[in-house]
């Protein structure tokens, strides 16, 4: 496995794999890898005949308050498990390396960046748009690679993708989740052992509100209601960021399940803040 560090060299070797036919898969990551990561990286290697990770804690998608200084970094951990999940290249440069001192474009897609997550982190998605189209540009990658967990994240790239005809393929991932039923997160090793105790109330919140749903509730009202009195008991040590119902495609977000609708949630656990989300139908 090649180690990439700047923006040149992996257009080049991109470049020369294009040359040859090959195709590339890409999984873009911000590091401290878990499982979840690891199905990115072998559902890429499935899909393209070199597989590219990205290791990049990127600035722009965090807010002044946020935890971009204390986001969990292991460099040599991750090195290991990219290339034992058959990485052909990991591509981990500096910031200065993809954002030049004067850099002005931005790409977003507005209208999905402000609910969910976006109310709360009003330039994540701004971000994650722009190092998304940086990475796309320099792979040209044939397919990227991202999990349900952060749903609306790859919502937003399939509509910047196809409003933009970007010749990559975006395919998601399941979320992959401990035993317990918390999702797996690099941010999960923020919780103390009692957060940690509690935080599978989350998931099993949702899935609450799934039961709900087979047994004929159709009421997004009477749903959270539920789920939030469920948390209220199960999970006092969790302060709601969101909970809402909205149609996995558009994001818009819904009273009635009727159809298609996701519900999303995120929760802060002591200094963690954690996302989760379920097909309600
Ligand atoms: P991150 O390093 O947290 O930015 O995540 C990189 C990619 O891994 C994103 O596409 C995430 O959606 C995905 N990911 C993170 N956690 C999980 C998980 N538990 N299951 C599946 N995918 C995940």
């Amino acid at each position: 496995m090649q180690i990439v560090k700047t923006a040149k060299e992996l257009s080049e070797l991109c470049r020369s794999w294009h040359k040859d036919g090959q195709t590339v898969a890409l999984v873009p990551t911000m590091g401290y890898y878990h499982d979840g990561h690891a199905a990115l990286m072998d559902k890429a290697r499935g899909l393209g005949d070199k597989v590219v990770v990205s290791l990049f804690v990127n600035p722009t998608q965090f807010g002044p308050n946020e935890d971009y200084a204390s986001y969990p970094r292991d460099f040599e951990r991750d090195r290991a498990v990219a290339e034992a999940h058959g990485a052909d290249a990991l591509f981990a440069p500096e910031p200065a390396e993809l954002y030049a001192p004067d850099a002005a474009t931005w790409v977003e897609v507005p209208e999905m960046s402000t609910v969910l997550c976006g109310a709360s982190r009003p330039i994540h998605f701004r971000g994650v748009c722009t190092v998304c189209t940086k990475l796309f540009m320099l792979t040209q990658a044939d397919y990227a690679v991202f999990g349900e967990k952060d749903w609306q994240q790859q919502a937003i790239l399939r509509r910047m993708v196809r409003d933009l005809f970007y010749p990559v393929t975006i395919v998601s991932v399941p979320i992959q989740r401990a035993e317990d039923g918390l999702a797996l997160s690099s941010r999960n090793v923020y919780l103390t052992e009692e957060e940690r105790a509690q935080a599978p109330e989350i998931q099993a919140g949702l899935r609450y509100a799934r039961s709900l749903v087979e047994q004929g509730e159709t009421r997004v009202s009477v749903l959270r209601d539920a789920v939030l009195r469920r948390w209220a008991s199960r999970l006092p040590l969790g302060r709601l960021d969101y909970l809402y119902v909205v149609d996995p495609v558009s994001l818009a977000t819904l009273d009635e399940v009727k159809g298609p609708a996701l519900m999303a949630c995120a929760v802060k656990v002591g200094k963690a803040r954690l996302i989760d989300n379920i097909l309600l139908k």
